[in-house]
């Protein structure tokens, strides 16, 4: 007799929080229950960021059970937290398969201490670990997992705000805000871009008037230089902001760094940007990591200003974060200032990004890395 066939997995639910308003009426509409309880669920879960379906109390019983049998809520927990004097907060979060992802809450205008700042900024991941193998990435160390649903991008906004609430700082228990976080970077573990569907859902659900509610220029997306999705990102209606990951001004030191530019080297990745700032008229940023000893000598100057100028683009110069078990170092004070100098000498809109949570690992990965190896 032969064995019985073993009984397949039940199909996983859809998450609720992977659903625009719009999608939530049209499943409502089906089963017959007015529009205005599809209003009710989403300001459950947007404004007072519910994590079940019994927290939903103006809702009938019964459409809280067929909520239930017909959509997942499932939040991202908490696995280890790390605070920085600048107010800077890093999240590694665990995901319902037990895959670990990082966030970063950083105060865009870090008061004093125990002050607080007027804009606060969430660096989100898109993908569990990366395929882009940067030379000088924690992120890319352990290679690609998975890609993110756009539950798990939402929810990190969600969570890192249920986390303030439920631990405020002084001057927020006194003038609590309605929304934590106000401005997004895309800038965490993955490449965006190579997760382009669900990311681009997310942001339009964390964009909505009934969901997140935080405004499309505030939102940068990253990437490590996708031309083809670059140029998709242009036709979007979304106004978001770019910011290129560049890192080296010519093709031998960026494919040094980046095995992506072998794939779309510089003359390409221009072209798209171009096409970017022509379509949506905006300024886009350059992010060059200072890594010394590799791209921080003056000579290297002249080119990343040029590249610059011919997309106006603003140049956000990073000095590096040492990861343990990678041979690269952040050049000194001095030769950071001289390199931010010469290129303003040079016309270009370029700033030095201020310390944040350089104490706490806040280079992608770094957290996650440790976790995995046990030291979290
Ligand atoms: S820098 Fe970004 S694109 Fe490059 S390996 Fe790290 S996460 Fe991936």
């Amino acid at each position: 007799m032969s064995e019985p066939s073993p009984i397949p997995p039940a199909p996983r639910l859809r998450d609720v929080r992977s659903q625009t308003l719009e999608e939530l009426q049209a499943e409502f509409q089906n089963w017959q229950e007015p529009a205005y309880r599809a209003s009710q669920v989403v300001e459950w879960l947007y404004v007072h960021r519910a994590t079940d379906w019994t927290a939903m109390s103006n809702l009938p019983l019964r459409l809280r059970e067929r909520l239930r049998h017909n959509f997942a809520l499932d939040p991202i927990t908490l696995v280890a937290h790390q605070g920085s004097p600048d107010h800077t907060q890093k999240f590694l979060w665990r995901l319902a398969d037990g895959a670990l992802i990082e966030s970063v809450l950083i105060p865009a205008n870090p008061a004093l201490c125990g002050e607080e700042s007027d804009r606060r900024t969430l660096c989100v991941s898109t993908q569990v670990g990366c395929a882009y193998g940067c030379a000088f990435c924690a992120s890319g160390l352990q290679g690609w997992k998975r890609n993110l649903g756009v539950e798990e991008i939402v929810d990190q906004v969600l969570a890192a705000e249920r986390w303030h609430a439920a631990n405020p700082a002084p001057a927020d228990a006194a003038s609590p805000r309605e929304r934590l976080v106000d401005n997004l970077v895309i800038m965490g573990m993955g490449e965006p871009l190579a997760n382009y569907d669900p990311l681009l859902k997310a942001l339009r659900i964390l964009n909505a008037p009934w969901g997140g509610r935080i405004g499309a220029r505030r939102i940068t997306v990253s990437t490590s230089g996708l031309c083809p999705q670059i140029r998709r990102l242009a036709e979007e209606p979304l106004q978001l902001q770019l910011a290129v990951s560049l890192h080296g001004a010519t093709d031998p030191v960026r494919s040094r760094l980046m095995p992506v530019n072998r794939k779309y080297p510089i003359r390409e990745l221009m072209a798209a940007c171009e096409f970017y700032v022509a379509r949506k008229g905006r300024l886009l940023t350059f992010e060059y990591l200072l890594i010394a000893g590799v791209n921080d000598d003056l000579a290297h100057v002249p080119p990343l200003a040029d590249l610059a100028r011919r997309v106006h683009a603003k140049v956000n110069l990073i000095p590096y974060n040492h990861v343990p078990t990678l041979p690269w170092q952040r050049p000194d004070d001095n030769t950071q200032q001289a390199f931010l100098e010469a290129l303003q000498a040079r016309g270009i809109n370029a700033t030095l990004r201020r310390e944040k949570g350089h104490d706490i690992d806040a280079a992608c990965g770094q957290l996650r890395l440790r976790a995995e190896a046990g030291n979290a």
